[in-house]
Formats: C-alpha cells, sequence, structure tokens
C-alpha cells in the first residue's frame, strides 16, 4: 500500500478525490476496484493530515447505448436518450434507468466502508446553471477543441462540430444531435437519423440556448469541467482511459488549454478479470457487484482489490472454484503477518498497509485486528456442511484454546454467513460433502495397510485425546508414519472413504476434530476392521 501512503505524502493543501461512471446497466465487480481505490487515497490523505472531500458522481445524462435491458418496444423509443430519462426497466422502484443501476451499485459502498462526502448526479449538476460557464467556454474555444481531437486523439471533426449535445426538443434523445453553429447566446441543432447507427434522431433541426439543462457537454468536455467545477485534484481511472490518445490525456489536454487548469493527478489502475476474461459492463457477463458483496465480506473484497498493485490485473474466478476459500487463507496470512506471528510463503512489501486498508473501520484498531483468532474459512465451511453436527463457537474455543474476544466472535459469526453464501452460490460440489451417517460401502476396497492404519489410529487416539484440529493433523502423521503406509496419502484416503466414501477431501484432521468423538472412534475400528472384498476367503 506503498502508493497511497506516498501519493499522500507527495500532495500539498487540500484534496478534492473524485470519481464517476456511467450507469449503463449492471455494474460488475470489477468496477468496485475504482472506489476502493478512491476510498484508500482518501485514507492516506487524512491519515497525513490533509484537509479531503471525496465525490462520486453519476454521469447520467451519458445517452442511452446499450439494448441489452430493453424491451424490444422500448428499443427505437429510448436508445439515445440520456440514461436519466429513461425509465427504470425493474418497474417503477428508482426515478430512471439510471438511478436504478447506480443506486444498486452505490449501495453497496457504505457496506464495503466506502463513505463518499458527496455524490452527484450530472441530471441534476446541468439544470442548476453550474455547468453553464464551462459550456460557453467550450463553443467559444470550439476550433481549439477540434485541434484538441485532432493533435491527441488523431480524431477529425468537421470544422462546423461543437462541442455540445442537445437533448432533442422532440424526441428527447442527446445521441443523435450535432450543433453546428454557436452565435453566443444559441446554438444551432440538428436531431440526425442517421448520425450514430445505435439511435435514430427525429430529424428536428433549429436553434436553442445550450444553457440551464437543454445540452450536455461530450464526454471527454464534461469530465474536465468536473474537475474545475468541483476542484479536483486527485482522480484514478481505468486503464482502458489512461491509454496514449484515449479519454484521459484527451481530457488532460482539454482541463489545460480550454478551461486553463491543471488536471488532477492519475493513479490508473488495471482490471479485475472474472475467469480470464475482461469484466465488460455492457456484455452482461461475469458477477454483478452487489451479488459479489452479498457473499465475501467487506474486508476481504476490499483486500481482494488491495492485494495487487493498481497497475496490476487481477484474476479472479470464484464460480465452483476454491478462489473464495483461498482470498480469505490469504488475508489471514497477511492478519498474521500484520500481527508480527511467522507465516508460510513470501509477503508482498507493504503488508500492514494492505492489512489496514482492508479494514471495513478506518478507525479500527488495527493491531487488535491483526491479533485477533481467525478460523479458516474452508473449516467454517465444513461445519455448515455437516449439518450441524460441529458447534461453529465450541469449535473455535477449541482451537483457540481459549474463549474468543468480541472481535473474534464478530469475525467468526461473518465467516459463518459468509460460508453459507458461498455454499449455496460460487462453493464446488465437494465442499458440500458431508460426513456419512454410517460407514460408506466403499470402506469395503480399503487394503490391509489401511485397515491397520485405522485401527491403530483409534487406539493412538484414545490414548492421546486430541482435541484441536491441529492435533489430529500431528497423530494421523505419526500413525501413519509408523504404520508404515506408504505413500502417505493412502493413510489419509483411508480416512476420506471411512468418513466421506470419496478418496479425497479437506484437512483430515478437522474432520476428526469437528465430529463427536465417540462416532470418529468407533468409525476408525468399524472401518479398521472391515473386510477386504473377498479378502476372507
Ligand atoms: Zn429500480
Ligand atoms: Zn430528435
Amino acid at each position: 500500500m506503498d502508493w497511497a501512503d506516498d501519493l499522500a505524502a507527495r500532495v500539498s493543501g487540500p484534496q478534492v478525490v473524485n470519481d464517476s461512471k456511467t450507469p449503463s446497466g449492471t455494474v460488475h465487480v470489477g468496477s468496485l476496484r475504482g472506489p476502493v481505490i478512491l476510498d484508500v487515497i482518501a485514507r492516506a490523505l487524512r491519515a497525513n493530515g490533509h484537509e479531503t472531500t471525496l465525490l462520486y458522481g453519476v454521469d447520467d445524462l451519458d445517452p442511452m447505448d446499450a439494448q441489452a435491458l430493453l424491451t424490444p418496444d422500448a428499443i427505437e423509443r429510448e436508445m439515445g436518450r440520456p440514461l436519466a430519462h429513461v425509465p427504470d426497466p425493474a418497474g417503477d422502484c428508482h426515478p430512471s434507468y439510471a438511478r436504478h443501476f447506480a443506486g444498486i451499485f452505490i449501495d453497496t459502498f457504505s457496506g464495503l466502508g466506502i463513505h463518499p462526502d458527496r455524490y452527484y448526479w450530472m441530471s441534476d449538476i446541468y439544470p442548476t446553471g453550474a455547468m453553464d460557464p464551462y459550456i460557453r467556454i467550450a463553443l467559444d474555444r470550439a476550433a481549439l477543441v477540434r485541434d484538441i481531437y485532432r493533435r491527441v486523439a488523431n480524431v477529425q471533426h468537421p470544422d462546423t462540430w461543437h462541442p455540445i449535445g442537445i437533448i432533442c426538443p422532440t424526441c428527447g434523445k442527446v445521441g443523435t444531435t450535432i450543433v453546428t453553429e454557436w452565435d453566443g447566446e444559441r446554438v444551432r441543432f440538428e436531431c440526425r437519423p442517421d448520425l450514430v447507427d445505435w439511435a435514430r434522431g427525429c430529424g428536428t433541426s433549429g436553434w436553442l440556448s445550450p444553457f440551464g439543462g437543454t445540452a450536455k457537454l461530450p464526454w471527454n468536455l464534461e469530465w474536465a469541467a468536473q474537475w474545475s467545477l468541483f476542484g479536483v485534484t486527485i482522480e484514478p481511472c481505468g486503464k482502458d482511459l489512461s491509454t496514449a490518445g484515449g479519454s484521459r490525456d484527451r481530457s488532460d489536454a482539454i482541463a489545460r488549454e480550454v478551461f486553463e487548469r491543471e488536471p488532477p493527478l492519475n493513479v490508473p489502475y488495471e482490471f479485475l478479470n472474472i475467469g480470464g476474461r475482461k469484466m465488460s459492463t455492457s456484455k452482461g457477463r461475469g458477477a454483478a457487484a452487489h451479488t459479489i458483496a452479498e457473499v465475501i465480506p467487506a474486508e476481504q473484497l476490499r483486500f481482494l482489490f488491495l492485494r495487487p498493485k493498481p497497475n496490476q490485473a487481477i484474476e479472479f474466478d470464484p464460480e465452483g472454484t476454491d478462489a473464495i476459500p483461498r482470498l480469505f487463507d490469504e488475508f489471514d496470512r497477511f492478519a498474521a503477518a500484520t500481527a508480527g506471528r511467522e507465516v508460510r510463503g513470501e509477503l508482498p512489501p507493504g503488508v500492514e498497509g494492505t492489512f489496514r486498508y482492508s479494514l471495513l473501520d478506518a478507525a479500527a484498531d488495527v493491531t487488535a485486528e491483526a491479533e485477533a483468532f481467525r478460523i479458516a474459512f474452508d473449516r467454517v465451511a465444513m461445519f455448515l456442511a455437516g449439518r450441524g453436527r460441529a458447534n461453529p463457537l465450541a469449535r473455535a474455543v477449541a482451537e483457540k484454546g481459549s474463549d474468543l474476544t468480541t472481535v473474534e466472535t464478530r469475525i467468526l459469526r461473518e465467516r459463518l454467513e459468509a460460508a453459507r453464501r458461498w455454499l449455496e452460490t460460487y462453493a464446488p460440489e465437494d465442499a458440500r460433502r458431508e460426513v456419512q451417517a454410517t460407514l460408506p460401502t466403499t470402506a469395503a476396497g480399503l487394503d490391509d495397510r489401511q485397515r491397520r492404519f485405522l485401527t491403530a489410529l483409534a487406539d493412538a487416539a484414545e490414548a492421546r485425546t486430541p482435541s484441536r484440529g491441529d492435533d489430529w493433523q500431528t497423530l494421523i502423521f505419526d500413525i501413519a508414519k509408523a504404520s508404515g503406509v506408504s505413500p502417505l496419502r493412502d493413510a489419509f484416503a483411508a480416512i476420506y472413504l471411512a468418513f466421506y466414501g470419496v478418496p479425497s477431501g479437506p484437512r483430515a484432521g478437522w474432520i476428526l476434530a469437528d465430529e463427536p468423538y465417540d462416532l470418529v472412534i468407533g468409525r476408525l475400528r468399524e472401518a479398521g476392521a472391515a473386510s477386504t472384498v473377498g479378502g476372507i476367503a
């Protein structure tokens, strides 16, 4: 997390951190990377004593250009209209299409510990007249704007092109209009049937004042105008916008040359790829932000985005995999390292910062959080898959060796809830496996070495009475070696066959620790005594 603290050390004076989003449909989980980075920057700035304002905007006057979520009869009417003027496709729960999708997305923020000081909607801003000065400058300097597009992006606009989009007074579309003249107070516009291929204009033309909400600036100019209007000093943006000659370059040049203001500092960030595919808003695949946020708790979701540096892409494939349990494990490793405990494997630099900024509460006691006992996510999932035979709190107390603190109880509860949702959604089938009520018939396939091992394990368990999963695990290793079972995995397979009826499973020590002691001993002896098929003869 050195990048956020470095940034905070580099700037001076009050800071305004901004991000905005076009709500063109269901927002996918990858889009949370921006808001999480935004929040971390604000936390780092505040920690360094900078007066900081965090803004989040919705660019809801952008034209509707994705027909996937419209009914067939609405496509002709709605395509090209401002997103703020398109009805909520879900019925009447929100005033518009934009409010619906942006609302669902924004609703995930507070649960993730992201609290912008102000949300702004461009459909609210334009009618106030706040954008009028920038509209006037842009139109007065239309030739300069055209020149910037040519120089920076190699985009050739005709000499009559003016940087403003009129919301057609006849059909209400903004994506289909073009402005060709400006007389200092009014513009001449045309709503062209063939201006774009994704929406059809109605053919209306005429002179109109572009002020007070009748028009909007094209995206690159609107972005630069937002920076001037709100005094933005830092604005991270996605790598797709940060390419050479891309949106950010254009808006930076427009800010400097047209609005005569230095653009904000950029923190370009890479995408989150789900299953190797780039998360795309318009294609509607992958996982919605609010859906993933219902399964992965806030701190692990923040951690998912913060563990890599912003310029590193994230590969995440939760569907039917152990990606979510491994995310928890990695979080726990960072917690342990932050608490000064020894951990396995290499750690990236800035572990403590990554852990600190992953916490939900910016004011949390980092030491107490890091030192807290965390039971492994896999383990919690096993409690649930086991149909409630194990008492999670009792097991957690046994594993820790003492009562849980308030923080630890909260973490356990959170994990139980997350594991329950994971088992219902993304978990692979084998995570739902449970210990069989009676000796599985597959145990008949155990060979003599395996049966001797199971019997020896039962004897040793009665002598040593292991309680924690680790105690059981150690005992399994000791007895497997002592009974000469080789390779070692045959010993583990024997346990899985005796309890699950399949030759593989989660950590064997955990299975035995979580089941009632009498059941475990009885099962080990029963399986140990079972004869191989045809073995009696
Ligand atoms: Zn709605
Ligand atoms: Zn029209």
